[in-house]
């Protein structure tokens, strides 16, 4: 089961200009920004402008018109950033360390990253 949204979570209060971020990209359905604590030399964040907590809740419950446009962010926003590949990862849920209850996708990008990072 999912938790209800919080709207006072980090990335809610990027999404209304409350606190600042490094936005590469905005349009309907994502916004776009710097990690704040990179992992990668290029390492973005994109969210869906929709109140989910997580993949889980984005899959279960976003329009058709939100995930699509949300996937297409993301590989806009990848394809404008990075060289020789990149890398997606949303952790989802406490077992996978999900910080923030706001959906992003990690982008990790700018040098050869490894099997997997850690
Ligand atoms: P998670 O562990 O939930 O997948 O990732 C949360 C990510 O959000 C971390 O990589 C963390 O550095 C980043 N983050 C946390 N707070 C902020 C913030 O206020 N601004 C930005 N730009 N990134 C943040």
């Amino acid at each position: 089961a999912t938790r209800p949204y919080d709207d006072a979570n980090v990335f809610a209060k990027i999404l209304r200009g409350e606190i600042p971020a490094r936005r590469v990209y905005e349009d309907e359905f994502a916004l776009a920004f710097y990690d704040i604590a990179p992992q990668a030399p290029v390492h973005l964040l994109v969210i869906p402008k929709g109140a989910y907590v997580s993949w889980d809740d984005f899959s279960a419950r976003a329009s058709e018109a939100e995930i699509a446009g949300f996937t297409r962010a993301i590989g806009h926003v990848a394809r404008e950033h990075v060289g020789s590949g990149y890398r997606l990862l949303a952790n989802t849920g406490s077992d996978a360390g999900q910080e923030v209850p706001h959906l992003h996708v990690h982008i990790f990008a700018g040098a050869p990253l490894g099997p997997m990072l850690a």
